[in-house]
This record gives C-alpha cells, structure tokens and sequence, in this order.
C-alpha cells in the first residue's frame, strides 16, 4: 500500500491508521491525515472546500461515526454511495458495549476513545477494514496493531490506577460537555457534564444551580474546562461555587474531542488520555506519577 493516501475526520482516529499502516516513508507506510486539528469541535465542524478536495483524493477514508461527526455524516455517506471505501469505526464495535445516552433511544454515544478498551475494539476494526482493502499487506497491520494494542493494554491499566487512587466521594468529573461517559464506566468515575451530549445545546441557569449544590455537597475540589469547548460555562459554575462558600478549582484542560498539537505529545491518541486521565487524577486528590504514564507528561505544576 506504499504511496496510499488515507484521510480520517478525527485526529484520534488518524492516530489508529497510523498505528496500523505505519508512517510513511518507513517500510510500505502511507500518508495518514486528519482534517479536524487541534482544538476543533467535531459535532459542529463543517467541511471546508479544501476538505472535500483531500476526501476526493483519498484512496480510503475512516471516520469515527455514531453521529460524532453530525455536520460531515451526509457528505461522507455520499463518498460510500459512490462506491469509495468509507468506513465509520464506531458503527463497526459491537453494539452491546455502547452506551445510549438517556433521551436519544436508538443513538449512541460517539465518544468512544474515552474507555481504552473499547478503543482497543476500535483498533481491531481498522485493521481488519484494512486488511480487508489491502490484503498483501495483513500480516504487517497485525503486527503493527498488536504492538499497539500491547501499549492501549498498559494504558488502560494505568488510567484504572491513578483514577482509582481518587477518594471515592470525590470521584466526581465535572466537564464542559458529556464526552466523558465511556472513561466513567470504564474507569468507576460519576460522570456529570454541563451541556449534553453534543456541544449544540445551551446550558440554562437550572443546570448550573444544580451543579453548584452536587459540587457543595461533595466537597468536589475541581471541574475541568476541554480544550474544544468554550470555558464560559465551567467558569459560571466555579463562580456559583463561590458565591455558596464552597472553592472550586479549574482543574486542568482536558482533551474532550479534539486531541493536542500534532507532533506533541498530547497530539498522540495515547498522550491524551496519560494527561486526561493524569490531570483527573491529581485535581480530585488522587495519586499519580510525576511523568503520567510513559514520563512524558510535565510535572505537577
Ligand atoms: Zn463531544
């Protein structure tokens, strides 16, 4: 497949093509790239016209599916009604390990990199999709996406780890929006987000309220702002916090649905989570190494 173009929406699915085809200009790679960057909100996002031209070049074209990509679903439909290799990575996991957001029968939630080992199944799915389009090439995606499964391995038991180290009351995740769901179940976290599911909606004056006592009452030391998601929210509920006597801290910025610069560490599927679930971990009272996962974290700051 040397000389091959893929394109990906997300740059965490781009991530999982590069794990399995490896990058190019190494043996057989391909080009992998992914049209939302950095600190862009899937859910919104609309296809620039310089998109469109890189989708029509691509010779295969993943994207995460489940309705993350709500404004781009229609034209990548499109793509594989014309026969193009499309493929969406989340429709493909077995549905039995999705969550339905309650309110939303029959859709489910999108966020699926959040739990590692459900990502783990989403590596398989590529793969083997690959496998599929180019099949002199399966044994080297199998050896490629076993190696990376062995890392997504000692991800997920690290993130178990530092998250567990939290004191159970606290283990409270307070975000801009519900992207967090998955990272919640997998990882015994009560997962509470301002907005809902997607980023559309607004937060009225109710939620915050609420908020502003579960917070209080818990004594939960921190909420997180994300990094695609305006902090306007976050910031009305700290100040609400306030004014009820009860200091809450902005405990970090997370990486909801966009991950970090590319060629950061953080622009890594596997950076994200270390510093998602790194900084969780301290902010709530929890324990984690200096480094976070690998030592390639800054310190605590
Ligand atoms: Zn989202």
């Amino acid at each position: 497949m040397a000389g091959r173009k893929l394109v990906a929406t997300t740059a965490q699915v781009g991530d999982l093509l590069r794990a399995v085809v490896g990058e190019a200009g190494a043996d057989n790679g391909a080009t992998v790239e992914s049209l939302l960057g950095e600190g862009i909100d899937p859910h919104t996002y609309k296809l620039t016209r310089s998109d469109t031209v890189r989708l029509l070049a691509a010779d295969a074209i993943f994207y995460n599916g489940l309705l993350l990509e709500g404004k781009m679903a229609d034209a990548l439909q499109r793509l594989a009604a014309d026969g193009r290799p499309v493929t969406a990575v989340g429709d493909a996991l077995p549905r039995e390990r999705l969550l339905q957001p309650a309110g939303f029968e029959g859709s489910f939630d999108p966020h699926i990199w959040m739990d590692v080992s459900l990502w783990r199944a989403a590596l398989a799915v590529v793969r083997d999709r690959l496998s599929q389009l180019y099949p002199q090439d399966t044994a080297r995606f199998h050896d490629n996406a076993a190696a990376f499964d062995a890392v997504l391995d000692r991800l997920d038991g690290y993130a178990r780890t530092v998250l567990g180290s939290v004191p159970a009351p606290q283990r409270v995740l307070v975000t801009a929006h519900d992207a967090f769901s998955y990272l919640g179940r997998a990882y015994g976290v009560e997962v509470v987000g301002i907005q809902g599911i997607s980023t559309e909606s607004e937060a009225g004056l109710r939620r915050i309220e609420e908020l502003v006592a579960l917070l209080a009452d818990r004594k939960v030391p921190a909420v997180f702002v994300e990094t695609s998601v305006s902090e306007r929210n976050v910031r009305a509920l700290v100040d609400g916090a306030a004014a009820r006597g009860h200091t809450v801290a902005i405990g970090g910025s997370l990486y909801s649905d966009a991950m970090g610069a590319p060629g950061s560490y953080e622009g890594t599927y596997v950076g994200m989570i270390d510093h998602n679930v790194t900084t969780i971990a301290r902010a709530l009272g929890g324990e984690a190494p200096a480094g976070g996962f690998q030592g390639r974290l800054p310190g605590r700051a």
